[in-house]
């Protein structure tokens, strides 16, 4: 297979910068080589954040209508070259080409829904207590931006941050995950091609990621950053943001419940617990972490779970059939083979899969645990891949507590037929979304995001765009 070299973008250029050198981009499912792309170095940030600064004014300037076309028109090229984009997707990332194809057309449907949430950035009028003054509220953006972005959703991480930057009118830098660099090129492709002025956007790909990173912590000009990524990281750059008071939204990681009760639709809530569990091989924030099954429906709701598991078929995912593809390098396969074993030598059951899948590529079976318990590392950490850890529960009380028992509130999900209880379990519910008999809530126009230590701000909605607007009061007296 011919090697495809790519450039980063910066300041409107595609310029291999003062890069000495390339890295290499694998694709998970062969460990083959598939592209390679300039390593960018602190000067690239540096230039890139330049770039930005010297069109930032003129771009705050432009009409919200004139911004809205552009996402508009980003938008629908994402969908003509979906193909292409998907693609090149699943080379890098290793979803089947069918997830990838979802995900282009979930990527630009942000750039979609901030075309149009960029002509309603209302200001307020509110009342004032003097009669010779009127008190003004003005929604401006705030500047400089920056995301940083990982590499399971390697084109809505990006849009989901770049799509209400660009019509709240900041400029923004985007450093992706180095294990998924093209999809951003890509996208920068399309903005280019749609008439984004240069240098209101800079991508900027290396394997230096704190190095790339502290530049853009340190630069008083970016005024906010944008992170998806593990909580870990996302607590330095938190720290790293007070030197310059910047803006941060935090989009860490979770370790979502998955609870069903005896009087759920048993077979909604598992054709669901499939769909949460596998999307994306079980490598995202708001994957199930943790299934809490009543005790009278355990044992099927178990069985069928493993049923339908088994009968995923895992490989290439450029290749037609395969509903499940690798995960993205080997410490996650490790990972997840970690916390299988600790589960089994604690006394977990494997009722279907529990192991690697051939030697190349970080392939897992789809796996299914019973008799789970809160000693296991499972039950404790995100294992980020295809492993379903089932635990029983007699009340909801307990479960609730159980659910709750963890530093993260990412995602979290129930079935149940009984209307107080989806009322009563939304209130209690530690966690910023939410979904009641529905694994699969993430859309364009609901918040998405997270509490404790999963995170800060809301993205998507027309809350989204609030976090890369300042709100400024104007008191206008002698009237
Ligand atoms: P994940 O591996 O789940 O994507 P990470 O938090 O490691 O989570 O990575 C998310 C993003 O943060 C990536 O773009 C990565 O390059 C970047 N990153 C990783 N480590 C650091 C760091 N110490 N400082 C700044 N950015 C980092």
């Amino acid at each position: 297979m011919e090697l495809e070299t790519y450039r980063n973008f910066i300041g409107g250029q595609w310029t291999n910068g003062t890069a000495k050198a390339v890295f290499e981009v694998m694709n998970p499912a062969t460990e083959e080589v598939i592209a390679s792309v300039p390593n960018a170095t602190s000067d690239d940030v540096r230039a890139a954040i330049d770039a930005a600064a010297a069109v930032q004014a003129k771009w705050a300037d432009s009409l919200a209508a004139e911004r809205a076309t552009i996402l508009r028109d980003a938008a629908r090229l994402m969908r003509e070259r979906a193909e292409h984009l998907a693609h090149t997707m699943t080379l890098e990332e290793g979803k089947p080409l069918a997830e990838a194809r979802g995900e282009v057309n979930y990527a630009a449907s942000f750039f979609d829904w901030f075309a149009e949430e960029a002509p309603r950035v209302y200001g307020d009028t509110i009342p004032s207590s003097s009669r010779d003054k009127r008190i003004v509220v003005l929604k401006q953006p705030v500047g400089i931006t920056a995301a940083i972005t990982p590499w399971n959703f390697p084109a809505a991480m990006i849009t989901r941050k770049l799509g209400p930057a660009l019509a709240a009118g900041c400029t923004m830098i985007v450093k992706p995950s180095e294990l998924t660099p093209l999809s951003a090129l890509e996208i920068a492709r399309i903005l280019e091609e749609v008439g984004l002025p240069q240098g209101v956007l800079s991508v900027v790909c290396g394997t230096e990621a704190k190095d790339l990173v502290k530049v853009i912590m340190d630069d008083f000009r970016v005024r906010k950053v944008s992170f998806t990524g593990s909580t870990e990281v996302g607590k330095i750059l938190m720290r790293q943001a007070a030197d310059t008071m910047k803006r941060v939204s935090l989009e860490l990681g979770g370790h979502a419940p998955f609870i069903v009760f005896d009087d759920a639709d048993l077979e909604s809530a598992i054709q669901q617990a499939v769909l949460c569990k596998m999307r994306g091989m079980g490598e995202t924030c708001v994957s199930a972490n943790r299934f809490y099954v009543q005790r009278s429906v355990y044992d099927t709701f178990a069985r069928q779970l493993a049923e339908r598991m088994g009968q995923l078929s895992v490989g290439n995912g450029l290749q037609a059939g395969h509903a499940v593809g690798p995960l993205i390098e080997r410490a996650g396969l490790a990972k997840v083979e970690r916390h299988v074993a600790d589960a089994v030598a604690k006394g977990a059951k494997v009722l279907v899969g529990g192991r690697r899948v051939g030697e190349t590529g970080y392939f897992f079976e789809p796996t299914v645990l019973t008799d789970v318990d809160h000693s296991m590392l499972i039950a404790q950490e995100e294992t980020f891949g295809p492993v379903a850890a089932v635990i029983p529960f007699d009340t909801e009380e307990e479960v609730i507590q159980q659910a709750n028992s963890t530093p993260y509130g990412l995602a979290s999900y129930f079935f149940t037929r009984d209307v107080s209880r989806v009322f009563r379990l939304a209130e209690k519910l530690e966690y910023g979304i939410i979904g009641a008999n529905d694994g699969m809530p993430s859309t364009a126009q609901a918040p998405f995001g997270g509490i404790k230590s999963s995170g800060l701000g809301r993205e998507g909605s027309m809350y989204g765009i609030q976090e890369y607007l300042d709100i400024k009061y104007l008191s206008l007296g002698g009237i």
